[in-house]
């Protein structure tokens, strides 16, 4: 054989054996007939799943656990994997992520997927290197100013510095509301909102219940004022690497199927419902695909 032929036929023999590596084709294992994140999933009995530590009521550090309502969507979608995806229990591990370093933890394999108050945008989805899942809720961007504050909505922004979190939706819309207002960006949400505490912003913006999360938590909620209604739509998705059809799928069948069994509404009434403690009115729903 020529030096040609012999690189030809290892190049051959190469992808036979990494093909052959992805097509275990077992039937009671819809995962391993793809070879995708489904398959190391089930064979690491684990889930490492992105979240936020601290951004309440979505996800934050309580002691040595988590808690949130992303937290308990993404603890709930790993127990319906259980039987979506034909394996024993899977361990669920949380890994911090902030709206700036998520896509890259994701990406570097850090984590399976982002629970972590992200919208679904088609930028995001186009441009960066990854899939989203159907929604499974929706916030829409609001303003929180100290309660003195002459700020009753995005109108009155002019002129006005404004902080956000780096890595959000969130400064993209000002800058189509507001172009004339001064933006900071932070890092993550407690610099953002030390920043409004110590007068360095005149409002600080993000998703309503991000900022109604901050009011809550503070010493005195009362020192705060949400000014002006939502004035953007962010449908969240859980965030996957791109190309991970088996994987996505078992996401997308799980959120679903949460809905059809009532869990997901539990979930909700636990973080928004009348006796939670940000009582809601969620106008959200999903429609499951027909079967
Ligand atoms: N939902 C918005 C986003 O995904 C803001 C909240 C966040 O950054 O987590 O950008």
């Amino acid at each position: 054989m020529t030096t040609a032929r012999i690189s030809t036929a290892l190049g051959l023999l190469l992808a036979m054996l990494l093909s052959g590596c992805a097509e275990n084709r077992d039937p009671q294992n819809p995962a391993a007939a793809h070879g995708d994140d489904a398959t190391a999933v089930i064979a690491a009995k684990r889930i490492r799943v992105g979240v936020k530590a601290d951004t309440p009521p979505f996800g934050s550090k309580s002691g040595e656990t988590y808690i949130g309502f992303d937290i308990d969507i993404a603890l709930a979608v790993a127990k319906q994997l259980e039987s979506i995806l034909k394996t024993p229990a899977l361990e669920v591990e949380f890994v911090p992520v902030t709206s700036h370093n998520r896509i890259e933890k994701l990406l570097a394999g850090e984590v399976d997927m982002l629970v972590a108050s992200m919208t679904i945008t088609r930028y995001r989805d186009q441009v960066q290197n990854l899939d989203f899942t159907v929604p499974y809720f929706q916030d829409g961007q609001s303003l929180l100013v100290l309660k003195d504050s002459p700020i009753q909505s995005y109108q009155d922004l002019a002129g006005r510095s404004v902080g956000c979190v780096r890595g959000s939706t969130s400064s993209w819309y000002l800058n189509q509301v507001a172009p004339d207002c001064k933006p900071t960006k932070y890092e993550d949400f407690p610099s953002l909102f030390a920043a409004l505490d110590a007068g360095q912003v005149d409002a600080a913006t993000s998703d309503l219940l991000i900022l109604m999360g901050r009011m809550r938590s503070a010493k005195d909620p009362a020192a705060y004022r949400i000014a002006g209604d939502r004035f953007t739509t962010e449908p969240y998705g859980i965030a996957v690497r791109e190309n991970q059809s088996t994987w996505r799928d078992s996401l997308n069948e799980a959120i679903q199927q949460l809905w059809e069994n009532g869990r997901w509404r539990v979930i909700a009434d636990t973080w928004f419902g009348a006796q939670s403690a940000y009582p809601t009115q969620l106008n959200f729903g999903i429609t499951p695909y027909p079967k």
